[in-house]
């Protein structure tokens, strides 16, 4: 069995719709998918429709920006309640708080001379998308000023670009009780992705499982092998299990859906503690 547990679709910043996203993971072999949009579940009735179409599996997801210590983090929450009052409220205090975010780093960006405006980065956000960094990038783009988003990125749009504008995000021990309190499923996200050191993040690994993390993701195509490996033994310290996962963001980032997998054993470990919504088996 293929599973991806990890992916985008334009409800955030990946760039296939939710049911296009389920038939790309069709196209690539996979029998299960993970829809996990930036702090949104809006698309999970669409990928389900096309689940039952298509006939691939679909778990849904989130994956929750937070921040700790200045730096963001990225947790994943499985089967979780989406009409939770709770979670939403959080989900849309942070989306509310990084729309106003892009629009201050849009301005910084054109008052230093580059050639971007406020109407050209609304136009890259679909409805009700979760904006981001990337929908910025898409503008940078579309106006022929790089020529992909990695350009983007590296030119203007870092972590620690002088154009960065942080947004409220919760810390995420915060987010893990929230995801469990939804019935949910709570994953870390691509630990060691910023590569920013090993120890301070694999502390973080051992302090989320304390407060009910039930496991992280290893195979992750930010993490090289020395990373893995560093995961899987934080993760066997700590009693969580490990993902994989593609983080598939569609055309904005090269890798492919199904790039990396989770054993079907952990999907059963996720279904035996997910208790806000289920699987939508074909
Ligand atoms: P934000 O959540 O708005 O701070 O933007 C972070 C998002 O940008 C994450 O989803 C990343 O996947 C994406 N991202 C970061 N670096 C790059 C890059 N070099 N190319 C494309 N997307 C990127
Ligand atoms: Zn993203
Ligand atoms: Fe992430
Ligand atoms: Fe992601």
């Amino acid at each position: 069995m293929r599973i991806d547990l990890h992916t985008h679709s334009t409800r955030s910043d990946g760039t296939d719709a939710p049911a296009g996203l389920v038939a790309h993971a069709l196209a690539a072999g996979l029998d299960v998918v993970g829809l996990t949009d930036h702090d949104v579940m809006t698309g999970w009735d669409e990928a389900f429709e096309a689940s039952r179409r298509l006939g691939v599996a679909v778990v849904p997801g989130v994956e929750i920006s937070c921040e700790r210590d200045g730096r963001s983090v990225h947790l994943l929450g499985y089967l979780l309640d989406p009409a939770n009052p709770a979670l939403l409220a959080e989900l849309d205090r942070a989306r509310s708080s990084r729309a106003t975010r892009l629009q201050r780093m849009v301005d910084l960006l054109a008052a230093d001379g580059i050639p971007i405006s406020q109407e050209q980065v609304a136009a890259q956000v679909p409805a009700g998308a979760t904006p981001g960094r990337p929908h910025v990038a898409d503008a940078l783009v579309a106006s022929g000023v790089v020529a992909d988003r990695d350009e983007a990125f590296l030119r203007w749009l870092a972590d620690d670009s002088p154009y960065y504008v942080r947004y409220y995000a919760p810390d995420p021990a915060r987010a893990v009780a929230l995801v469990r309190a939804a019935g949910g499923v709570p994953v870390l996200a691509h630990p060691l992705a910023a590569r920013r050191g090993v120890a301070p993040t694999l502390a973080l690994v051992e302090e989320l499982a304390a407060v009910g993390l039930a496991g992280v993701e290893a195979d992750h195509p930010d993490h090289d092998e020395r990373a893995r490996r560093a995961v899987r033994e934080a993760a066997r310290h700590t009693g969580v299990f490990v993902t994989g996962s593609s983080d598939y963001h569609g055309t904005g980032k090269p890798v492919r859906i199904g790039a990396e997998l989770t054993h079907p054993d952990v999907l059963a470990a996720i279904e035996s503690l997910g208790a806000g919504s289920a699987v939508v088996r074909p």
